[in-house]
């Protein structure tokens, strides 16, 4: 059994294909949603999921929140006394979706398919697959999240011909697709879009315009408790944007108190610089499939912020209609998954169904080009396979040394669309021995192939001797080796990881602790005497005792979570 997993920046699903459809798997408190947080508990045992995110408020120093970004990078994001890099903790996720979905098939899962932002470069991808190998699972494939999105559409469509935009905003990546539905076959003609552009950065806006109208200093950014429970605030009152008027932002710190309202055009002000980067990229998918926006039958919305109705106008805007919405933007994704896990299995029910993909960027590499007067102009970026080709693709293309004295030729691979080398993406730097000879005889071919999981492979050829160097690309720090990723598997390995069983339980502490916090005076005094109580009683490990007080603490929770003295917005973070 193949499973299909969401492994996204704020939260990640798990979902399996189930003879006639795709079907989301419930984590250990019945939700489809897990937070893609990782927490450190007092014992170094790892908390993941809801009961990390409201630890992001009470323990910032021992737990991590959109890592997701950080993928492909050498960057450690520390938690408490340890150092993990991105693909580990990604990598505690995966591990807890799979008992998730192990508990409700009944059965071990060893094999995925992970989805990964269609503009997520080689590292990122790479970082991707070691994640899913560090949880102990087999990575099938990697799909781009605006194909799997695509996938669930078509779906529901596959008796039709039918031309389509996917637009995926998620949290931390800006994907757009254009696909091509007939006969069964689902073409994506081309994909473009920004690595960095998400619902976090509108919610850094927020945070930003909070800073700015209450003339908060600089320096309280530092300040590690007060951001996330400033994130928090604004996380909540831009989900509130979401389906009502207004929100407002109140926030005490230091005896004094802090606030913001808001409203949509207030929200459309701040985010315009953000709103208007979502231009260039569908113009771009748009040219590069050779279709006007009036041709598109749809435009279907994935990622949770294309629920914000600030996209969503700027989206009517620029296709003069609104766009499909129903099927839940959440889910679209990990159920796309399913359905390429049903394809991967041969399911017979997907038996008329197929799916192409292409290359979202340009791949290619640095070199010198000479100019009308005979001298060198160094630093040119030559693209081998070019942006959109379909995938799988190979191509080859030969190159020779400047000059007769050099003994090698260094492939500085790189990927984007600048006419710069330098201002792409560096994949890694290849180093090719030359033989001597005339200069003629010391060309190389140098071929790209880009598989279907977007992961790229250089192979260099000689001509003179027909010598062939099938070349790995090393020399990027973001890229873990397989013995590093062995090694870190161990290390994992050792973590404890909180019992399944219990997790309800421990979730409903951290909310606890986090209320416990955002309260003051008597109503403080009296949540933490009833928060130890519950402390007490979980470390008793008296299950008759626990459950017979769970849902008294649990209303109890609620109560406070409605009052308003919290927070204006009172619903909570889904
Ligand atoms: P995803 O990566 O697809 O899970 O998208 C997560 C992003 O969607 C986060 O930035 C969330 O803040 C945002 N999001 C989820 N639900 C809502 C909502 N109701 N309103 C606004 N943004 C939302």
């Amino acid at each position: 059994m193949i499973v299909g997993i969401d492994l996204g920046t704020t939260n990640s699903l798990i979902a399996v294909w189930e003879g006639v459809a795709p079907r989301l798997i419930p984590n250990g408190l019945g939700e489809v949603l897990t937070p893609s947080c990782v927490s450190l508990d007092k014992d170094d045992t790892v908390i993941v999921g809801r009961a990390a995110r409201d630890r992001l408020q009470t323990h910032p120093e021992r737990t991590a929140a959109v890592f997701k970004r950080h993928m492909g990078s050498d960057r450690m994001i520390r938690l408490g006394k340890r150092d993990f890099r991105a693909e580990e903790l990604s990598a505690l996720i995966l591990r807890s979706l799979k008992e998730d979905a192990e508990a409700a098939l009944g059965h071990p899962v060893t094999e995925a398919i992970i989805t990964v932002p269609a503009y997520f470069s080689d590292a990122q991808r790479k970082a991707t697959r070691a994640a899913g190998q560090l949880a102990g699972l087999r990575v099938e494939r990697l799909l781009n999240e605006p194909t799997a999105a695509a996938l669930t559409y078509g779906i529901h469509l596959r008796d039709q011909e039918s031309k389509f935009l996917v637009f995926d905003l998620g949290g931390g990546t800006f994907d757009v697709s254009v696909l091509d539905l007939f006969e069964g076959v689902m073409e994506v003609r081309a994909s473009a879009g920004d690595n960095f552009l998400g619902g976090e950065d509108f919610l850094d806006c927020l945070i930003e315009q909070f800073f700015e109208q209450n003339k908060l200093p600089a320096r309280l950014k530092k300040d590690a408790k007060f951001m996330q429970r400033l994130t928090a605030q604004c996380e909540i009152a831009k989900r509130r944007l979401s389906d009502s008027p207004q929100a407002s932002i109140r926030l005490s710190h230091d005896k004094a108190e802090y606030a913001m309202d808001l409203d949509e055009p207030a929200l459309e002000r701040y985010c315009a610089p953000l709103l208007a980067r979502l231009r260039d990229p569908v113009e771009q998918a748009l040219r590069d499939a050779n279709l006007a926006a009036a041709e598109l039958d749809s435009i279907v919305l994935a990622g949770g912020a294309t629920r914000m109705p600030v996209v969503r106008r700027m989206v009517a805007r620029m296709f003069g209609r609104t766009p499909a919405s129903d099927i839940n933007p959440d889910e679209v994704v990990a159920l796309g998954a399913a359905v390429q896990a049903g394809l991967k299995m041969k399911d017979a029910a997907l038996d008329e169904i197929m799916m192409t993909d292409v290359s979202p960027y340009s791949l290619g590499i640095e070199v010198s080009k000479q100019l009308a007067d005979g001298s060198y102009s160094r630093g040119h970026f030559d693209s081998i396979i070019e942006r959109n080709s379909a995938i799988p693709v190979s191509r080859v293309k030969c190159y020779f040394p400047l000059g007769e004295q050099q003994s090698y030729i260094d492939l500085a691979i790189f990927q984007g669309e600048a006419r710069m080398a330098n201002d792409n993406i560096s994949l890694g730097v290849l180093r090719i021995p030359l033989p001597g000879g005339p200069q003629h005889q010391r060309g190389v071919d140098v071929r790209f192939t880009y598989d279907i999981n977007g992961l790229l492979q250089v192979e260099a050829t000689i001509l003179k001797t027909q010598e062939t160097h099938a070349l790995l690309i090393e020399g990027n720090a973001g890229v873990l080796s397989d013995t590093d990723i062995a090694a870190r598997f161990e290390q994992l390995s050792d973590l404890k990881i909180h019992p399944r069983d219990r997790l309800e339980y421990r979730t409903l502490l951290a909310r606890g602790e986090r209320l416990y916090q955002e309260l003051r005076g008597r109503e403080r005094e009296w949540l933490g005497q009833q928060v130890l109580l519950f402390e007490r009683l979980l470390d008793s490990q008296d299950m008759r005792l626990i459950q017979k007080n769970r849902s008294a603490f649990e209303e109890m929770l609620n109560e406070v979570e409605r009052q308003d003295f919290l927070n204006p917005a009172t619903e909570s973070i889904q």
